[in-house]
């Protein structure tokens, strides 16, 4: 229940604003938000990789209203890569497609996206599409669908929750795409989604063998220990390489856990996310673990 209420709070504008503006969340963010500015998120990179992870760095911000605002992220995205690419060679960047007008326009959104896959071959950083609640989840699919032949190291998040992830998955037929498992992070009903915990778990289990099975490179996207003791010992079974698939975990969590599996030798990668449109990428943090709840309002209350 706490984490729906957070969910329901990472909806709302009027909150938004008034957390955004308040001083007192400010070590709550910077917990898991490398800082506003592209400097602040190079210099994370640089600490990360020198603990053996890799980055997928996050411009934050998501469902703008105006094509305007659309292309600005699309342009501010391409301003990154080239830094990206000196300082961090193998990273990626993530990107959500409502902050690259998905919902206003599909067909200025794939144009957007097309834009910035181009900018980012040329400098050889990996585009990853992150999925989003699922007003949004069709068009954000077809608009992947359509770059993914030209653009085939692109990586699109699948919620395992999501009843609709597994017949989505079965419509790749020519180019199999490649896939960050996650469990899925937005307030969705239950005929959408399953709701209930271990049926989650459970769900993210049966999709992880089956991407290792089926897809290529597959990355895992979580922070449980029975979710990745799952991937580790269906990876053994199979025979498939500890560098064949590889580990995903947000900036600020189980940091420990990131560099123990780094020195295993698996490929980890850090979800990195900077800029200033840090609200609802937080309250999506804090419905994830009930006692964040109580470290939400203590640090709103200034305790
Ligand atoms: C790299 C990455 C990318 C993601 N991209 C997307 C996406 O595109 N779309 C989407 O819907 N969701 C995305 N998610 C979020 C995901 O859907 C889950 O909401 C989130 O990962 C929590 O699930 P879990 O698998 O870590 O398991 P949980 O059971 O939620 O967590 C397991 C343990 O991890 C720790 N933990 C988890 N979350 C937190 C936290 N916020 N703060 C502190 N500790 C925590 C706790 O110890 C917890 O017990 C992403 C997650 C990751 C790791």
């Amino acid at each position: 229940m706490p984490s729906r209420l957070l969910l329901v709070a990472s909806e709302s504008q009027k909150l938004g604003a008034m957390v955004s503006r308040s001083p007192l969340t400010r070590g709550l963010v910077s917990r898991y938000v490398a800082g506003t500015t592209l400097d602040d998120a190079m210099a994370v990179t640089d600490q990360l990789r020198r603990q053996g992870l890799e980055v997928s760095l996050d411009l934050l911000g998501e469902s703008v209203t105006d094509l305007a605002d659309a292309e600005r992220a699309t342009q501010e995205y391409i301003e990154a890569l080239p830094a990206l690419a000196e300082r961090a060679p193998g990273s990626s960047v993530s990107v959500k497609l409502s902050q690259l007008g998905v919902a206003v326009d599909q067909r200025a959104c794939a144009q957007n996206l097309d834009k910035l896959l181009v900018a980012a071959d040329e400098h050889g950083v990996l585009v990853e599409v992150d999925m989003e609640a699922s007003s949004v989840g069709k068009a954000i699919l077809e608009t992947f669908r359509a770059v993914l032949p030209r653009h085939q190291q692109t990586r699109i998040a699948m919620q395992a929750a999501m009843r609709q992830t597994l017949p989505d998955l079965q419509s790749f037929q020519e180019v199999k795409p490649r896939i960050r498992l996650v469990k899925g992070a937005f307030l969705e009903s239950l005929e959408t989604a399953a709701q209930d915990k271990d049926e989650v778990t459970a769900r993210y289990k049966w999709f992880t063998t089956w991407a290792l099975e089926n897809l290529p490179d597959p990355a895992f996207g979580t922070h449980d220990d029975a979710c990745i003791a799952h991937v580790r010992s269906e990876a053994d079974r199979l025979g498939i390489d500890r560098r064949a698939f590889e580990f995903q975990m947000l900036y600020g969590v189980r940091r420990q856990l990131q560099q123990e599996l780094a020195r295993e030798g698996y490929r980890v990668r850090v979800y990195l996310p900077y800029g200033s449109q840090w609200y609802p990428y937080l309250m999506r943090r804090m419905a994830e673990r009930p006692a964040n709840l109580l470290l939400f309002l203590r640090s709103l209350i200034g305790g």
